[in-house]
């Protein structure tokens, strides 16, 4: 279904969008497919509702918010299970990923009013100057197929909070669980037009959205190379963008780190989502003196992995289709062909024939020109590289055009913060692996980002500044 202007539309003039399920191949489900008439209507009913829900009161805003994330709470099972079937990650992770987005509703809800105005100390004898904050416009949320309903939730949460109004265009490969998730917006009392949800994919009706007069803002998650098309789009109207983008995150473990922790934390961050996370480590730097070590209880650590459709909640489920999949074994391949050795995985695993599974795969004597030390892989990959000292990775974490996330592994502090000033990356995680955390800020350095998203600075991300003179008599 689509929503627009407060109305449920099952029919779209370009016909449906199939949806597969990675874990078997088959198409399951289907939804409409929008055309430029439809995404104008969107805009439309979003500058339309802008005008009053700019000027609701904060409190009126928060409480459908809250509404909204006791909702998704309540149908926790039923959306978690539709989101599995679409994008193939397994129930707990699912679960988990609805959770987080209620989690971003209410805290979105509890800092509504914060940013809104200042009263400042007068530059000239007489004048009063505040400087106040008003929500932006209509915005344009565009959303990948990863964490479909998360990165929307990162976007709306704070988009209606400031009183903006959104048209939503999910990935056209998970549109079912974000659809329930604009129900349950619904459902909570979102007047009518507030906001709208089309299918489609991002060529046509993500363009002409990114195009289109009335939306003034665009709120986007997916690929460096889409986010670069998106700039240069916008750039015809002088559009604001936030644009959170790949990544290929690297881990440093220095000499004296603690071998089981990180190994661990390496693991889990390696594979999580078949590694299809924009900060899954993509890299990792290993001092020569524990490397040999590090890799033998890595592989051993990596065999104890589940793999099974999502619907069983192994470890692991399928890539989410086949022509990821490819791109990951054409890495794999890559860095076989330049010298690469495979320690572990590297095939579809036996039993598996069926849907989009590839086995967790390690990689040594992998060398930084080969294709999954350089390029993003989104997929399963974990390529484990001995070097000489801590400066020497550093060198490489930051010799890409990318700067997401880096994490670090040591028992030194004073080594860890001045690991955590050098790295180039918009967030350092160490001795941890954490993901994004909705208190605090996520944002993408270099060619990973424009903008961020979450904690209380992502509010100003939908606001404009403006600055009242006020000259007395
Ligand atoms: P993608 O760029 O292919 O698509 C993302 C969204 O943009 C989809 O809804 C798609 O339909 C739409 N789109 C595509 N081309 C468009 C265009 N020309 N105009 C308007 N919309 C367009 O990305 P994806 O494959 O869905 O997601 C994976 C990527 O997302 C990876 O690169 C990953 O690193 C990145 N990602 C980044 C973060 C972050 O927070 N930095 C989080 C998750 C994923």
């Amino acid at each position: 279904m689509m929503l627009i202007g407060g109305k449920w539309i099952g029919k779209g003039s370009e016909g449906v969008i199939k949806v597969q399920d990675p874990a078997t191949g088959e198409f399951f489900a289907e939804v409409p497919k929008a055309s430029g008439k439809e995404v104008d209507l969107a805009c439309k009913a979003a500058a339309d509702a802008f005008t009053h829900w700019s000027r609701s009161l904060p409190r009126k805003r928060a409480d459908i918010l809250v509404r909204a994330a006791d909702k998704l709470e309540k149908k926790l099972e039923e959306i978690a299970e539709k989101l599995t079937r679409e994008q193939g990650k397994p129930l707990k992770e699912s679960r988990g990923e609805v959770k987080a987005a209620a989690a971003a509703l209410r805290y979105f809800a509890s800092h509504l009013d914060s940013p809104l105005g200042e009263w400042r100390a007068p530059s000239r004898p007489g004048t009063i100057n505040l400087v106040r904050r008003y929500p932006v416009g209509p915005v344009g949320v565009i959303s990948p197929w990863n964490y479909p309903v998360l990165l929307t939730a990162w976007k709306v949460a704070p988009a209606m909070a400031t009183g903006c109004t959104v048209v939503i265009k999910p990935s056209s490969k998970t549109p079912l669980a974000v659809t329930e998730f604009v129900r349950c917006l619904v459902e909570a009392g979102v007047p009518d037009g507030v906001v709208n949800l089309i299918h489609g994919s991002g060529g046509d009706v993500g363009m002409t959205l990114v195009r289109h007069p009335l939306i003034p803002k665009i709120s986007f998650t997916g690929e460096t190379e889409t986010g670069k098309v998106l700039m240069r789009e916008a750039a015809q109207g002088l559009k604001r963008l936030t644009l959170e983008l790949g990544g290929h995150c690297p881990m440093i473990v220095a000499a004296d780190a603690d071998l089981e922790v990180a190994v661990e934390g390496g693991v889990y961050r390696s594979f999580r989502n078949m590694g299809q996370v924009c900060n899954s480590i993509n890299r990792i730097y290993v001092e020569r003196v524990i490397y040999k070590k590090f890799v033998e209880l890595f592989i051993a650590r990596t065999a104890k992995l589940t793999i099974g459709p999502g619907l069983e909640d192994p470890d692991l489920g399928p890539m989410i289709d086949d022509e990821a999949r490819r791109r990951v074994i054409a890495h794999i391949e890559d860095a076989v062909s330049k010298g690469a050795k495979i320690e572990y995985g590297g095939k579809v695993p036996t039993g598996f024939e069926r849907g989009f599974f590839l086995e967790p795969t390690v990689l040594v004597d992998v060398k930084p020109d080969m294709l999954v030390m350089r390029n993003e892989t989104f997929g399963p990959v974990a390529p484990i590289m001995p070097v000489d000292s801590v400066e020497e990775a550093v060198q490489h974490a930051n010799g890409l055009r990318y700067g997401l996330v880096a994490y670090v592994y040591t028992r030194d502090l004073a080594l860890a913060l001045k690991l955590a000033d050098e790295l180039e990356h918009g967030t350092v995680g160490i001795n941890n692996v954490i993901g994004g955390e909705v208190e605090h800020p996520y944002t993408g350095w270099k060619e990973s980002g424009l903008g961020l998203e979450l904690s209380e600075h992502a509010l100003e991300e939908f606001l404009l500044i403006k600055h009242i003179r006020i000259k007395g008599g």
